[in-house]
């Protein structure tokens, strides 16, 4: 047995549950269902890669500050490896190792040939101008240049970052190099190869598996009460494009509150209040004010964790009413909160099957590229709703043949492929 710590560099985590052991005991629960090999486990239990490099920036008022910035490469077995950059001050080595293991199960049991890969670094964005964002985004790229590259490690948005820091990073990159090179980051924007369909990806694989598993209970969209916490990227895409499938949208939220409407929100309306308001949904005059507390405890058909991590706690987890729990965002029921879920029948759509319409589309973002070919967006949404459905369709397969949980099942499978590989690859030397 290997006896070293699994990280090289140990950074307190602020929260009592640490993201990365959360993400190993899923790994193991996997690896126990598989019958895995012992070493195969081990392998897979350690990041590749793990780099921290220094940013030093010059803040507006000329004062220089020095953040940590974070790279981590889980593997790379089945292909370059692939993740978002994510800007949040609850950043910490341990959950973007514990995100960049996720990537690895999410890419493969996608199907797509991709590893796993994560960065970030721990700052509030909205406390700092566009020009120190860009200062920061292009000096850590430029730090870890010799780790990034359009068949190495392919970084995109995640939260806190968004198309206008990935046109810097490829920017910098670029001018590094000394040739443009879209392929080392997807999510950029349109003008420089970006993919059509991307912004809205990620929710648009969520309002995909919500329509699936709603199918699958005999039961449709249309009126379906949906209730989801996050208006970012993902939670406003979701909501537009399930309000747009007929579905009752009853409630919203931000860090700052949400807002409630039995008869359903009108999606349009609150995205152009929340553009208006520096993204606050409160105050929004047709429906009423709802804590974030309350709204996920809402009865309704699905729940939608849009937001962070750890939000469906063995705190609340005997209050949540919903049939079904869509974990748009990375992590957000924890371990002990999933079985109790379990033991009551509430379907629980796990992350590297529910949000993976993201990274879906960074493929196909990085395919177009890589054949000078960009499709229309009918096209893209096609592509992605076929590899979506497809996965979706496997993961439920493998639930029954298994008799085991959604999750468990979608680690099964994530986790298998990438094993496979790794025993016929070998081990060098
Ligand atoms: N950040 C997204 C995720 O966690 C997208 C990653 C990507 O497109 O590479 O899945």
């Amino acid at each position: 047995m290997v006896t070293t710590s699994r990280l090289p560099l140990e950074t307190a985590s602020p929260a009592h549950i640490c993201p990365f052991d959360q993400a190993c005991s899923y790994l193991e629960a996997a690896a126990k269902e598989l019958n895995l090999d012992p070493g195969l486990l081990e392998i897979l239990s350690h990041p590749r890669k793990v780099v921290t490099v220094s940013i030093p920036v010059k803040r507006d008022n000329g004062e220089v500050q020095v953040l940590a910035g974070h790279r981590v490469q889980h593997c790379d077995i089945l292909g370059p490896y692939k993740g978002g950059i994510r800007y949040h001050p609850a950043v910490t080595l341990r959950e973007v190792s514990a995100l960049a293991m996720l990537m690895t199960w999410k890419c493969a049991l996608l199907g797509i040939p991709y590893g796993g890969g994560k960065g970030g670094i721990a700052i509030d964005p909205k406390r700092y101008s566009v020009g120190e964002l860009e200062r920061i985004t292009r000096r850590y790229m430029s730090e870890l240049i010799k780790d990034i590259g359009p068949s190495v490690d392919i970084p995109a948005p995640d939260m806190g970052t968004s198309a206008r820091e990935m046109a810097w990073m490829m920017d910098t990159y670029s001018v590094n190099v000394g040739h443009a090179v879209p392929g080392v980051v997807t999510g950029k924007p349109l003008s420089i190869g970006g993919s059509r369909g991307r912004e809205m990806a990620t929710g648009r694989g969520v309002m995909i598996v919500v329509r699936e598993a709603l199918g699958d209970r005999s039961q449709s969209l249309v009126n379906a009460r949906i209730v989801i916490q996050g208006f970012g990227n993902v939670g406003s895409a979701a909501a537009l494009l399930l309000h747009e499938a007929g579905a009752k949208v009853i409630a919203v939220s931000t860090g700052s509150g949400g807002v409630f409407s039995e008869t359903g929100l009108d999606i349009l309306a609150l995205k152009a209040y929340a553009a208006q308001n520096r993204k606050s949904l409160v105050g929004f005059p047709q429906a009423s004010p709802i804590t974030n507390d309350e709204l996920l405890t809402l009865p309704c058909d699905v729940l939608i964790p849009a937001a962070l991590e750890n939000q469906i706690t063995e705190k609340n987890v005997n209050q949540i009413q919903a049939k079904i729990v869509a974990e748009a965002a990375n992590g957000p029921v924890t371990l002990e909160a999933d079985r109790s879920l379990e033991a009551r029948g509430v379907t629980v759509l796990p992350d590297i099957l529910a949000n993976a319409g993201g990274v879906v589309v960074s493929y196909l973002e990085w395919v177009q590229g890589l054949s000078y070919l960009f499709w229309d967006e009918e096209r893209v949404n096609r592509e992605m709703e076929q590899l979506m459905v497809q996965a979706y369709v496997r993961v439920i397969q493998q639930s029954k043949v298994q008799q085991i949980p959604l999750r468990l099942a979608a680690y099964t499978l994530g986790v298998g492929r990438v094993a496979q590989a790794l025993s016929d690859r070998g081990l060098y030397p």
